[in-house]
């Protein structure tokens, strides 16, 4: 670096610095809303949940089989015992067996009273009503026992969590069908740039479509906001000032892409400096450097860069932590693990790079990853064909072929 870089470097933020920044200047909703179980997908729960029953709520078995009473004295392999009945799940047997009487149990059906072991019908043999077994039965084998999933009164979600496809199963289990979880996140985006196109319109020489609007929207979709999409805003200062302050009324957060690169910045700072309070930070990472952050009234906002892999990463590592804090999500961090390179990463220290990248396993099932050729940020394809950004340290120069990086899949499937 020469002293001219790090003068310059200086005044700028870290990404860790930056994302702190973000998540403390961000407050969560306290607001919340009682939805119907299905709907609470997704969304993050308000409040911790109690479990009102056991689950399951009776002992029951956990193979077709037959139920006995355990005993320390008599030897199982050698005493017969009379079969008294059935149980099913969901019909119960009915009555209190004791000493050498079995009841033939089906998986799920509730454990007769004094029944406290199940053995295998593969280790049973039924001849006239009497039964024999082989095999050396432990007490309470083959038994699920009342409240060895949840037990009632035990919290068994944490307010705050984004509830999956489980948890709401789980909410269903113990009988509960609505479920009080946070409002969405309002979030309103639009882009900026004289040269962009929307769908449907033909393009003239120098002109592009719209990518980020569509990027952003699958982004904020996928968080589960409630989305506004203000479309495209020319590089003009009446017409953004129009829309910002129109989009700060009602939302809880306004993120725009484009015009915040130096070139642009004195522009669009003047408009923003007029209706609100924003920081331009140039933060030590690639790509992405330029990012605003500020308020404008109530409303967050984040000015992102326009270059449509930058949004992304800056989605990605800055606005989701700091969305996630304002929906009152509990877990931000995005999953980071380490994987070995198969290429060669040319990189100076400095500041952070997120490469793009393809992860995947070797033959003996470790983690290894591929850089992608074409880094440039303007390369949207990349994204696509990537399922993980590789995370390059300030610090860290060039990495050698088979050195192990930090690596954050953002596509659950390799
Ligand atoms: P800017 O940050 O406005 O200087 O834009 C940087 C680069 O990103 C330029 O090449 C822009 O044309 C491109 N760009 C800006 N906004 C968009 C957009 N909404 N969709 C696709 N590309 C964009
Ligand atoms: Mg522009």
């Amino acid at each position: 670096m020469t002293k001219a870089q790090k003068t310059e470097y200086a005044t700028r933020l870290t990404c860790e610095e930056a994302r702190n920044a973000l998540v403390k200047e961000n407050n969560p909703i306290t607001s919340f809303e009682t939805v119907p179980i299905r709907s609470s997908l997704n969304r993050i729960l308000h409040e911790d949940m109690l479990c009102p029953v056991n689950v399951p709520n009776h002992t029951n078995s956990a193979m077709d089989g037959y139920a006995i009473q355990f005993s320390e004295v008599i030897n199982h392999e050698k005493t017969s015992y009379e079969l008294k009945g059935s149980a099913f799940a969901g019909r119960p047997f009915g009555h209190p067996i004791a000493g050498n009487t079995a009841v033939k149990i089906m998986t799920g059906a509730a454990m007769p009273e004094g029944a406290d072991t199940v053995i295998i019908l593969e280790d049973a043999e039924e001849k006239n009503n009497q039964i024999t077994f082989k095999g050396i039965a432990k007490k309470g084998q083959n038994v699920r026992l009342a409240g060895e999933d949840l037990k009632a009164g035990q919290v068994f979600l944490e307010a705050g969590r984004r509830l999956t496809a489980s948890d709401i199963g789980l909410i269903a289990s113990v009988g509960i069908s609505e479920v009080r979880v946070r409002r969405k996140v309002k979030v309103a985006f639009f882009s900026t740039g004289d040269e962009l196109k929307s769908l449907g319109e033909s393009l003239n020489v120098g002109e592009i479509y719209d990518s980020n609007r569509y990027t952003l929207y699958g982004l904020l979709k996928d968080f589960g906001a409630e989305i506004q999409d203000l479309g495209v805003v020319k590089d003009n200062p009446s017409e953004l000032k129009k829309t910002l302050l129109s989009a700060s009324k009602n939302n809880d957060a306004v993120i725009t892409s484009g015009g915040v690169s130096v070139g642009e910045a004195d522009h669009i700072k003047s408009v923003l400096a007029s209706i609100g309070k924003i920081n331009f930070w140039k933060i030590l990472m690639k790509p992405g450097r330029p990012l605003a952050f500020g308020k404008i009234g109530e409303s967050s906002f984040f000015g992102l860069p326009g270059n449509p892999v930058s949004v992304m990463i800056t989605f990605m590592q800055f606005v989701q932590p700091a969305l996630s804090k304002i929906a009152g999500e509990t877990r931000r961090s995005p999953i980071e693990i380490t994987a070995r390179s198969t290429y060669r990463i040319r990189k100076s220290p400095g500041r952070t790079e997120f490469q793009r990248g393809i992860l995947s396993f070797d033959e003996n099932g470790n983690a290894i990853v591929s850089p992608l050729t074409a880094q440039g940020s303007g390369i949207l394809s990349s994204m696509t064909e990537a399922n993980a950004l590789i995370h390059l340290p300030e610090e860290c120069g060039e990495i050698e072929v088979g050195a192990m990086v930090r690596v954050q899949p953002f596509s659950l499937r390799v």
